[in-house]
Order: C-alpha cells, then structure tokens, then sequence
C-alpha cells in the first residue's frame, strides 16, 4: 500500500495557520481525476452492463464475458498496488467504482467488490511477498477470479463457531468441512478460506489458506437460488482431505480470524459503497418515472407525497455517500475505522432499502412489473442489510466501540 497521503475527497484546507483548526476548511469536491474515474466506470456500466441487466437476472448468469473489460478499467485489482498488478487507486476512488457499477447492476458490483474487498484484499493485507505475486497479480489482472469463506452453514454472523479444521500432516495443511453463501464458490479460481487449527484456543485458532480451483479434494457445492444479486454467484464449497503445502497458509498460524475481521471492516466499505450506488439507481428510476406518470392531470412528480419521498431519499443518500467516504477517507490514512465502517454499512444498507422500497411505490404497479427497474433494485438491496455482517451485528459492533472508549 503506498504511504503517500493521497489526495482528494475531505482534502483539509487550512488557509491560514496549520495548527488553527478553527479557521480549516472541508473540501467536499472530487478532484478531476476522481469525476473522470466516476464517468468512465459510469459510462462503462451504461455501456457494457445496462443492455444485459434483466438477462443475467432472469437465467442468474454469472457473465464470466465481462470480466476482461472490467480489468481493462483496472476494476479486478482496483486497489492493489501497480507493482501486483493492479491500478493502484485509493478507498475512496473504489467506492466510486463500486457506486457506478451498482447504479446500473448491483450483482455486478458484489461480484467485484467480493474479488477485490475480500479474496485479493486479504491476500494484499496479510500475504507475504511470495504469496502476492503467485496469487494476488493473477488476480489484480483479471486473468483469476478470486473468492472468500469465512461463512458456515451453521456460523454466519457467530463466524468463530465455524466448523472446518485444517490439520497439519507433515509439511500440509489437510482442509474437511464445508463454507456456505461464497460469493464465486464455482466460478471463482482463488479461494482464501478460514479454518481451525487450533480448536481449543477458540478464534485465535483459526487459519487462512489459499486454495486453487482443482486441487483435489475441494469441490465446488451447490448453487444458490437467490432472491436477488443473481448474477453474482453464490455456492457452497466443500473441503474433503484436501491437502496444501504450508506454504499456501495466509498469515500468521492462528491469526486467520482476527486478519478475516480486519478484511472486514475493509470490505464494509465497500458494501457502503455498493448501498449508497444502488440507492442512487432506484432513486434516479423512480425521478424520471415521477416525470413521465400523470395521474389526475399532472406528472406525479407535481404531487407533495412524492416529491417528498425523493427529497427525503436524494437527503439520506448524501448524507450515506458521506459516511462512506468518511470511513474511505480514514482507510486511505491506514487509520483504524471499525467504527466508521460499521456506520456506513448499517445506514448506507437500511436507506437503500427504503430508497428501493419508495422506488416500488413511486412506479405503482409497474413498481411490482419486471419492465422497470424498480423491482429489481427492490430484490437487490436486502442483501446489503446481510452481508458482510447484518445490521444487527453492525449496531452490536458500533456499540462495543463506543461503549470501549
Ligand atoms: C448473496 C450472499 C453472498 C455472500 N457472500 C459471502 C462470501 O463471499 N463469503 C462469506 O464468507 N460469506 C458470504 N455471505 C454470508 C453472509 O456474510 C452471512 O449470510 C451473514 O454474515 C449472516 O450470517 P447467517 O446467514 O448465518 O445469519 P445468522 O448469523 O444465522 O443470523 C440470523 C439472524 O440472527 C441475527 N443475529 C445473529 N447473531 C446476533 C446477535 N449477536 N445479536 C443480534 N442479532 C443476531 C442476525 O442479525 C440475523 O438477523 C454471503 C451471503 C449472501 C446472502
């Protein structure tokens, strides 16, 4: 990660007197180079995406094609440093990203944030020199595509409880057990899972390892049929006598949990990122529809109960997209954001349920109709409020922090 102060969004200019914080301003602008990054990835996903969207949903395709184009902009190793094969960008300009991707197709942007903001990063945050340039380049590049299991069919939020062991038989590691709910458990060629090699000493022995798609003894399971986000595929995989060199461990022995929070409070931003860009879908639907309806004589949009309804949800998504880029803003600082990640995930997530929930409205009928978006934004956005940890263990991680300062 480069050490550099990167420049930009919450940029503090202090005009006068640098210890004279009275007398410093905020800079809320994006700088060029950031309202560039937003129209390219913007006019790519009006471009490359839009044309497929209900397509995808409909056969819950997981469009494997897209892949190249999204390395071409640098979208599969987002954040990873130039030197591991990445573009090198800052938190704030991934959330750009994945904003722009999830304006037009959320299970898009899962799919790429899981890759970057799960698998790609915690090999970039705990993975040693080797372990990048084996496994992280590949992935920055496009050429792989990577996936996460920390979840169990029986330990999602209580992740700890997880059940797979890892065993050590001489100079291997030998996985048995299973992972639930993993984003690209078929597709996915990299795997970064969790696992206990330590059961008495609870999550502090808990280990990662990287994993490659065939070798033997992990095999993809069965592929879920969701609700929504189905174009971002979801599986179980499953782990029987399968046998790594130790050198496929990632991190410390017995460190694999605490690394696994830390990717974590990492990828919530980028789940705040992809909340904040889906409310922005659904509201910016349900502004035109409320332009072009006419109900009684005039457009809806002339009526005070919808033009309500957009100012509130234009108001909280502001005020998400803010948030978000707060916790952002922290990560490019390598300051520790618990706190300010678990604030943009739980409430960038819960007003993109109600901007999605008042975009149905808004379009009435058509709102509960597969020919608008409305629905599908509507299907989409519940998964916010789950992955990568509920709302409630978001609440529940926001009050341990304030309750320990
Ligand atoms: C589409 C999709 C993609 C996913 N991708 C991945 C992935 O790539 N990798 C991965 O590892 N996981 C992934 N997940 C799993 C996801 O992170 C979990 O589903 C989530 O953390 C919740 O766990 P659970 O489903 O076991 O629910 P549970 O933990 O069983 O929770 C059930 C309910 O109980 C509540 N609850 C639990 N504990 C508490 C508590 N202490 N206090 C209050 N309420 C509580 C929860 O908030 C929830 O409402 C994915 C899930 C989905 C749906």
């Amino acid at each position: 990660m480069s050490q550099a102060e990167p420049k930009g969004f919450f940029r503090l200019v202090v005009p006068y007197n640098a210890s004279d914080t009275v007398s410093g301003v905020m800079d809320f602008r994006l700088t060029d180079d950031q309202e560039l990054l937003r129209r390219s990835v913007r006019e790519f996903a009006e471009t490359e995406i839009r044309p497929h969207v209900v397509e995808w949903d409909n056969a819950q395709h997981f469009p494997i094609e897209l892949v190249p184009k999204l390395a071409a902009l640098g979208l599969m190793g987002i954040q990873c440093p130039e030197e591991y094969g990445g573009a090198g960008m800052s938190a704030i300009d991934y959330c750009i990203c994945i904003e722009e991707l999830s304006r037009v197709d959320p299970s898009v942007s899962l799919s790429v944030a899981a890759h970057n903001g799960l698998c790609s990063s915690h090999l970039l945050m705990f993975g040693n020199d080797a372990q990048k340039r084996e496994y992280l380049v590949p992935l920055a590049r496009g050429e792989k595509i990577g996936a996460w299991g920390l979840t169990e069919s029986s330990s999602g939020s209580d992740a700890a409880g997880m059940r797979t062991t890892a065993t050590r038989a001489g100079s291997r590691w030998v996985l048995n057990g299973s992972k639930t709910f993993t984003t690209h458990g078929r597709v996915g060629d990299t795997l970064v899972a969790m696992a206990i090699t330590d059961r008495a000493a609870g999550s502090k022995g808990i280990s990662a390892f990287i994993l490659q798609k065939g070798t033997p003894g992990l095999t993809p399971g069965r592929k879920e049929d969701k609700l929504g986000m189905r174009a971002s595929e979801t599986s179980e995989v499953l782990f029987d006598n399968c046998a790594v060199p130790e050198d496929q461990m990632l991190g410390d022995e017995g460190h694999g949990f605490v690394d696994a929070m830390q990717v974590l409070d990492a990828g919530r931003i980028g789940i705040a990122a992809l909340a904040v860009g889906l409310a922005q879908g659904a509201y910016e639907a349900a502004l035109r529809y409320s332009q072009e309806r006419r109900a009684f004589g005039k457009t809806i949009s002339q009526f005070q109960a919808i033009q309500w309804k957009l100012a509130d949800n234009a108001t909280r998504i502001e005020a998400a997209r803010l948030l978000t880029y707060r916790a952002a803003y922290m990560k490019d600082r390598h300051r520790r954001m618990t706190l300010e990640s678990a604030m943009a995930k739980l409430y960038a997530s819960e007003i993109a349920v109600k901007a999605a929930d008042d975009c149905v409205q808004i379009h009435g009928g058509y709102g509960f109709v597969k020919d608008y978006p409305a629905e599908k934004f509507f299907r989409d956005v519940k998964l916010t409020t789950i992955g990568e940890g509920t709302s409630e263990i978001q609440r529940l991680v926001i009050a341990r922090e304030l309750l320990a300062r």
